[in-house]
């Protein structure tokens, strides 16, 4: 029943139908699954005395006469009416509501809500295009808690008729309320009487068209619940499985505390407390039955680099395999560079296996890595998707991949299910975390190598773009190199090309044109790309010119200047990401936020020129972060498709006492029953999000 099309169950046009199917509702469980966006009170009824100017007011009251003329002069049509209760009544004006004269008549007992217009010149007050309802057991638009929901255009011309209003959807959904009984329960008992949750089909019901505050209040805590429970239970359910298929492949590794104490003493610098930890950490996952899942998140410049350079050198020494795979061949070239170098002692030289590597090579590096005569590989993600094959491959450690998705997971069970570690400097508060990455264990750095100046920022106004220019020119001719970031202009990369490439003409012949510029976009070929970093690397270019292609993991320790273009498209995270590519070294650096100009207007411009502030002021990614997610939530932060950010719909990341019940459920589930075999229901569920859930 409750999957009856809605071609059935409702009485509505084909257009309606379409443009539900498009918000990917089409039957009437998805519908009555479409929760309100917001509510607002109406329950205030007043009597006609007791109206005030300037408010929202709602009245109860019948109608005494009504009228429409066209107004052809302004091509309108107004239609008057005179309501009234047993206080007095007052006038009522629709403007261009014509279907209003064809549903109400004199004598009919409705409910109108709106605010009430004065006008001076004719001493006369009147409700002016109010909300109304003819009166019924149950009002549906008024006199209530109404619902509020996503109003969305039939089509793209703004004419009328055709919009999915919030008035059309509860017209629609209320006859079908019979039906929310209908959902099954699926939460055992025992955790709804626990945390005191009211039934499913209640709350689904009652989200719709709640009778008052604390019902509602139960109605989103009971969905908001449900929501971090399945994400939770799925991402708790999936390290499970991918724990059992390695269970019999017994890589655990002892560990060797006096290889990473050498290792430790190689390096030119103390590790922080926060990388031995880490360090600590990893080594003693290594040593389980079971692979670990582990998430390193930490600022840019942390070091996780060395982190999961002593968890690759362990493996290798016990004479496992270990690779490092990364989202782009210029980050793989870069921590090859690393590895090689901290490696180099122990006598490891990792290969490297890229798209751009020769044939013949990378033949001989896949016969190595199948006969273990390779112990580390560093690549790009997309070496996992090739036809590489390990001998005995007990670590991936991955960079900066937040889309890691069944099949990358598919793919590392195929390479007998090794350690995983995650390398992200995307700072994820730890609640957010949990429900994001519920699957990981998480380490982090939450603290810098010592002696890194924190990099001054400022927010430049367009009247002063001239003297930023100036400034910067006379600081490249000291010696240090910048950076010039261009975001995303259009979701099109072409348009983005095309402005970078513009821009970068300007700049080079009108505002730089005694220094020495490059270009880098995402749509150059590979070995473009690296020519234009190794030649920004050996200072040979002094301004790099680029789109957000070089946000993660670049080093350049000579680049002390960041300048981003548009910055009020980049969130606050993001920048600081940005902001992280330069103070590398032992300069001061700085980084100046141009906003694209002009802004429409000084209330915008205000609250960006606040929320860039906040760069100013903050210097640790973890903090902006947190701004951020108050600022924007965390589907703009993050992202919801890049980092498959779960669309939640009733809970809220700030509600740490329902992420900390819901994981507390969770775990007593997983705890006695990691199957799920004696909840199968909850099996069911889970297994249907599987698609749209994060992996890890
Ligand atoms: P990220 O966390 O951004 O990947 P990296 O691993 O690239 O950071 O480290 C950034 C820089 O800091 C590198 O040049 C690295 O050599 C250096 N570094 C790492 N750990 C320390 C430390 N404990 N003391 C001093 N410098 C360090
Ligand atoms: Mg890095």
């Amino acid at each position: 029943m409750l999957a009856t099309p809605l071609s059935k169950a409702l009485k509505t046009t084909t257009s309606h139908l379409k443009r539900l199917k498009e918000l990917g509702i089409e039957t009437v469980e998805d519908f009555l699954k479409y929760f309100p966006r917001t509510y607002t009170d109406d329950r205030q009824l007043k009597q006609i005395k007791d109206i005030v100017i300037g408010e929202a007011n709602t009245v109860r009251a019948t109608i005494q006469s009504i009228y429409s003329k066209p107004s052809f002069r302004r091509r309108m049509s107004v239609i008057t009416a005179l309501i009234g209760d047993e206080t007095g009544s007052i006038e009522t004006v629709w403007f261009n509501q014509a279907y209003i004269a064809r549903t109400l008549q004199k004598g009919m007992r409705i409910v109108v809500s709106g605010k009430i217009k004065y006008d001076a010149k004719k001493g006369k007050i009147s409700f002016q295009n109010p909300a109304f309802e003819i009166e019924k057991p149950e009002q549906i638009h008024t006199a209530r808690i109404v619902p509020i929901y996503h109003e969305t255009e039939l089509s793209l011309q703004k004419t009328r008729p055709g919009r999915l209003s919030s008035k059309w959807i509860r017209d629609k959904l209320f006859p079908l309320m019979g039906f929310a009984d209908m959902f099954p329960e699926f939460l055992p008992e025992e955790i709804q009487k626990t945390y005191g949750l009211i039934p499913y089909a209640q709350a689904i019901r009652t989200v719709h068209f709640p009778k008052n505050e604390k019902e509602l209040e139960q109605a989103k805590r009971r969905l908001a619940f449900d929501e971090l429970f399945l994400l939770q239970l799925a991402a708790l359910y999936r390290r499970h499985q991918y724990r059992k298929t390695t269970h019999e492949a017994k890589k655990s590794i002892p560990a060797d505390w006096e290889l990473i104490k050498t290792f430790s003493e190689s390096l030119p610098w103390p590790l922080t407390r926060a990388q031995k930890k880490a360090i600590y950490e990893i080594i003693k996952d290594l040593e389980a039955p079971y692979p670990m899942t582990r998430l390193l998140e930490g600022d840019v410049g942390s070091g996780k680099t060395v982190v999961a350079a002593a968890a690759i050198l362990h493996v290798a020494r016990k004479k496992w395999q270990a690779c490092i795979l990364a989202p782009t061949e210029i980050l793989a070239r870069q921590h090859l560079h690393t590895l090689s170098k901290t490696l180099a002692p122990f006598e490891i030289s990792p290969a490297l296996l890229v798209g751009s590597t020769p044939a013949k090579e990378k033949r001989e590096i896949l016969e190595g890595l199948k006969q273990a005569k390779i112990s580390v590989v560093v690549g790009t993600h997309a070496v996992l998707q090739e036809k590489v094959e390990f001998d005995k491959l007990a670590l991936a450690v991955i960079d900066e991949q937040h889309r890691f998705g069944v099949r990358q997971r598919e793919a590392l069970r195929q390479q007998g299910s090794p350690h995983i570690l995650h390398l992200t400097a995307t700072p994820i508060p730890r609640t957010l975390a949990l429900i994001l990455y519920g699957d990981q264990d998480l380490s982090i750095l939450d603290e810098m190598p010592p002696g890194r100046k924190p990099v001054e920022t400022h927010v430049v106004p367009e009247e002063k773009r001239t003297k930023a220019y100036a400034w910067i020119a006379k600081e490249i001719q000291k010696g240090q190199q910048a950076f010039i970031i261009f975001p995303l202009i259009n979701e099109s990369e072409v348009l983005e090309v095309k402005a970078a490439t513009q821009e970068f003409e300007r700049l080079r012949s009108e505002i730089f044109p005694n220094l020495k510029l490059g270009l880098l976009h995402g749509q150059m070929p590979t070995d473009e790309k690296q020519s234009v970093m190794e030649a920004f690397c050996k200072g040979q270019i002094q301004i790099l010119v680029s789109t957000a292609v070089v946000e993660v993991g670049v080093d350049v320790p000579n680049a002390t200047i960041m300048m981003i273009e548009g910055a009020e498209r980049f969130g606050l995270a993001q920048l600081h990401q940005f902001r992280g590519r330069v103070g590398r070294g032992l300069k001061q650096s700085y980084c100046f936020l141009f906003p694209s100009s002009p802004q429409t207007n000084s209330l915008q411009k205000n609250k960006i020129l606040n929320r860039l502030g906040a760069l100013v002021k903050y210097h640790s990614g973890f903090q902006l972060a947190e701004i951020d997610l108050q600022l924007r939530g965390p589907g703009e932060v993050y992202g919801t498709a890049q980092s498959g950010i779960p669309d939640l719909k009733m809970a809220v990341m700030s509600d740490a006492i329902t992420i900390k019940q819901s994981r507390e459920a969770v775990e007593k589930i997983m705890d006695s029953d990691p199957e799920l075999k004696n909840h199968p229901q909850l099996k069911q569920k889970i297994l249907e999000q599987e698609n749209v859930a994060i992996d890890y």
